[in-house]
């Protein structure tokens, strides 16, 4: 079968989740050199301030220089608007998820918050080419405003979105729903099913969140599903890594036609 990868993808960074994950990285580091990509939120529900705190910045930078990717995740991961006023908003806004910090925003604060994000990035010396919106909401603000932010892609759970034209370029994600124990019974059938339906895919993502750190299910299923996609002949990869080395192949293609 042709080169298949996949990209280990941890959503919600932040000091307050990190005590979540850390024995989940370590374990993963355990297993060889799997590079991941870090979903970064800068002030986590304003409470959890990632640049402020050493020990994260110190982590972060260590996870660079190994090879790991570092993303923008929205600003503060939460949605602090004005109460939705559709029914359309309510839906997406309160039944959905309460964390859509970029759907509600306009085109003006998205611009700022980007800016800022962004600023944070490169006081630290870190080169960014993703942005993530939490619960990969965006806004047509936002939307708007992330078309002219210099980000090289943006991401939903089916593609990745070159920018700034946001080309789709299919990419699968294996997502859990860890909160309720009938959700997690759901999520390893889907995901499974889901593993099985895209193994023809070139990428493969694995969007890991906090939350499913905190329950055996979820926790041994991604772990086992990173082994099993090794022992396949999966190789691990960045999203930004696999980005560039799709655009270089396909500039080689042109250039041999
Ligand atoms: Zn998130």
């Amino acid at each position: 079968m042709a080169d298949r990868e996949f990209a280990l993808v941890l959503h919600d960074i932040a000091p307050a989740t990190w005590p979540d994950y850390r024995s989940f990285v370590e374990q993963i580091d355990g297993m060889g050199h799997i590079p991941m990509t870090w979903l970064v939120v800068p002030d986590f529900h304003h409470r959890s301030n990632t640049f402020e705190d050493a020990g994260m910045l110190r982590l972060l930078n260590q996870r660079m220089a190994r090879g790991d990717e570092l993303a923008l995740h929205g600003f503060y991961h939460c949605d602090d608007a004005p109460p939705p006023r559709t029914p359309r908003d309510y839906f997406m806004r309160r039944l959905y998820t309460y964390e859509g910090e970029f759907y509600p925003i306009d085109h003006g604060e998205a611009c700022q918050r980007l800016e800022r994000g962004a600023e944070l990035f490169r006081r630290q010396g870190w080169p960014l080419d993703g942005f993530v919106a939490p619960a990969w909401l965006l806004g047509d603000g936002a939307r708007r405003a992330l078309a002219h932010q210099g980000f090289v892609y943006t991401s939903d759970p089916n593609y990745l979105y070159r920018l700034p034209d946001y080309t789709p370029i299919k990419a699968p994600s294996l997502v859990w729903s860890a909160r309720s124990r009938w959700r997690r019974g759901m999520s390893w059938l889907v995901n499974e099913r889901a593993r099985r339906r895209h193994r023809h895919e070139p990428l493969i993502r694995l969007g890991l969140h906090p939350v499913d750190m905190r329950h055996e299910i979820s926790r041994r299923y991604w772990i086992d599903t990173v082994r099993r996609l090794l022992d396949e002949g999966y190789q691990p990869t960045t999203k930004i890594s696999w980005l560039h080395r799709q655009s270089s192949a396909s500039q080689g293609n042109i250039a041999a036609s």
